[in-house]
């Protein structure tokens, strides 16, 4: 499931790996989790239709395990730093953890959401994947502000 949106964006959106009713529509968070994002995208002023969507794993882990270290080095070579370079967002979105060690090695979620990096002159902006907000309404609250957050630097910046 390589991704989805517009091929001529400012904005990518970098979530974990397709969960199973992705895995079935062959499109990127069109679950649950799909959903919870759509409500964030439209907090920050945003949505589907003007961004590019994928996912740092391409395929669905068996049993929702989460993907191995060989697995996300072999997508990111072959499809997400391809990606990268034939988009070339202005902003990449990371949603939680695994985006964001993929992309930036960093490892703290809890201490970098909200935050934009810049690395390899590349813009990223670090908040939870959609999954961990809709386990814990703390994360919820965050993600929310986060997205508030990066409509004004949009404003501002994009
Ligand atoms: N979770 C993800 O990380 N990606 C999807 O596409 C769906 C759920």
């Amino acid at each position: 499931m390589p991704g989805d949106g517009l091929r001529d964006t400012k904005i990518m959106i970098v979530g974990e790996a397709p969960g199973e009713e992705e895995d079935r529509q062959g499109l990127p968070f069109v679950g649950r989790s799909g959903q919870f994002l759509d409500q964030m995208l439209e907090i920050a002023g945003l949505d589907r239709t003007t961004v590019f969507i994928t996912n740092t794993v391409k395929h669905r882990p068996p049993e929702n395990r989460a993907p191995k270290a060989s697995e996300i080095k072999v997508c990111k070579e072959l499809w997400l730093d391809k990606q990268i370079e034939i988009l070339k967002p202005k902003l990449i979105i990371m949603l939680g953890a695994v985006a964001l060690k993929t992309l930036t090695k960093e490892t703290a979620v809890e201490k970098l959401h909200g935050k934009f990096i810049e690395k390899n002159n590349q813009k990223y902006f670090v908040t939870y994947h959609p999954s961990a907000a809709l386990r814990y309404p703390v994360n919820r609250k965050r993600m929310e502000d986060d997205f508030r957050k990066l409509k004004k630097i949009l404003k501002e910046t994009l």
